[in-house]
């Protein structure tokens, strides 16, 4: 514990950076998370629309294996901030669903930022400041937002970002090369509310053989709103790669008849439809080192690009850049650069 602790910038307040801002904090840390969105979550993400719609457009639910991240789900289990989502999910092909092998599902309760918002409690969170730039001087690490705004010296930066937005704000220091090698995915998702309620005996589908590649209803997920059936639905890389630069109104009709061909169902009317594009959905750096850390820099990297993508990933990446950090701090920290 530091009387007053060094002073962290965590660029990014997904699930990655909140890990591990939370955990610098726990250590008596002095921590700054910037993030460019209007809430923490990054790509675990809930869109509320009035009066009652609620869609996870971005991850859908997440799995525990490794037992640092089960400790924290059976934690947010307990207090209610994630639940399992006991959903029927199958695979989809040609119209045939076959149910996949059972597993605990979870899904933030009452979405997906739910367990950002847990994380992100109490913690000193900079919203709608996209960091331009972050340049390590004598004195530390300064960094730049886009309206011109500084903010610094701060002992450690840790870019917890997407690969290619880490690349772009760590140039010229090498870690940058290393994320520009780890390519992500787009996707594409189309969130619908129908009118009357889509019937299907299945609650979630891996879907083959179509543009898409994941329906949900989302409605089905514990502590939704009630009442409207809620659907997300996620094209495939390939699709998404070819309709990156499409608008949202030409790519919704063309993933509406994908999903009704895919199920063989006439649709019901739909009551609220939306597109939102991901341009960087999903990828992982086969290496899997989990962080990159510079002591020398005062530099942590994580994401879960590092630690073979996912919700599961993001969080014990994080946690390794804190563990990383507190270790570099208890040594010669005023040394560092
Ligand atoms: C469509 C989709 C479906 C998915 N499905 C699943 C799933 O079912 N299960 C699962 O486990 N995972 C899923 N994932 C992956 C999961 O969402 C991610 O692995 C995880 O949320 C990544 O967390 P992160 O903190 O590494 O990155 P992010 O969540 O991307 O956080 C990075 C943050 O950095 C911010 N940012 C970027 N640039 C700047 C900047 N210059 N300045 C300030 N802030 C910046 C962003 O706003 C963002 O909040 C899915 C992802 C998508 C997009």
């Amino acid at each position: 514990m530091h009387e007053r602790g060094p002073r962290v910038a965590v660029v990014g307040a997904g699930v990655a950076g909140l890990a591990c801002a939370r955990a610098l904090a726990d250590h008596g840390f002095d921590v700054t998370v910037f993030d460019k969105g209007r809430g923490p979550g990054g790509r675990t993400a809930t869109r509320r629309v009035d009066p009652g719609l609620a869609f996870d457009h971005g991850a859908q639910y997440f799995t525990a294996r490794h037992p640092d991240f089960a400790r924290a789900v059976a934690a947010w289990l307990v207090r209610g901030v994630v639940a399992e989502w006991g959903g029927r999910v199958v695979k989809l092909e040609g119209g045939v669903a076959t149910d996949t092998p059972p597993q605990p599902r979870y899904v933030g309760v009452p979405g997906m930022a739910a367990v950002a918002a847990d994380l992100a409690a109490t913690l000193a969170v900079r919203r709608a400041t996209r960091v331009a730039r972050a340049a390590r001087t004598p004195a530390g690490w300064q960094v730049v937002d886009e309206a011109g705004g500084g903010a610094g010296p701060f002992d450690f930066l840790v870019a917890a970002l997407p690969a290619p937005q880490a690349a772009e704000l760590l140039a010229p220091h090498p870690f940058a090369a290393e994320a520009a090698c780890t390519p992500m995915t787009p996707c594409w998702a189309v969130l619908l509310a129908f009118a009357d309620r889509l019937d299907v005996p299945w609650d979630g589908a891996f879907v083959h053989g179509s543009p898409l590649s994941w329906v949900a209803r989302n409605s089905s997920k514990p502590g939704r709103p009630g009442g409207a059936d809620c659907w997300v639905l996620h094209a495939g890389a390939g699709w998404s790669a070819a309709h990156l630069e499409d608008s949202p109104d030409a790519v919704v009709p063309l993933l509406l008849y994908a999903f009704a061909a895919a199920t063989g169902r006439t649709l019901p009317p739909v009551a609220y439809r939306a597109a939102h594009r991901w341009r960087y959905s999903l990828g992982a750096d086969p290496a899997a080192r989990t962080t990159l850390f510079d002591a020398a820099a005062g530099l942590a990297v994580c994401g879960d690009w590092l630690a073979g993508g996912r919700v599961e990933g993001a969080f014990l990446s994080g946690a390794a850049a804190a563990g990383r950090i507190v270790r570099a701090a208890d040594g010669p920290v005023a040394s560092a650069g």
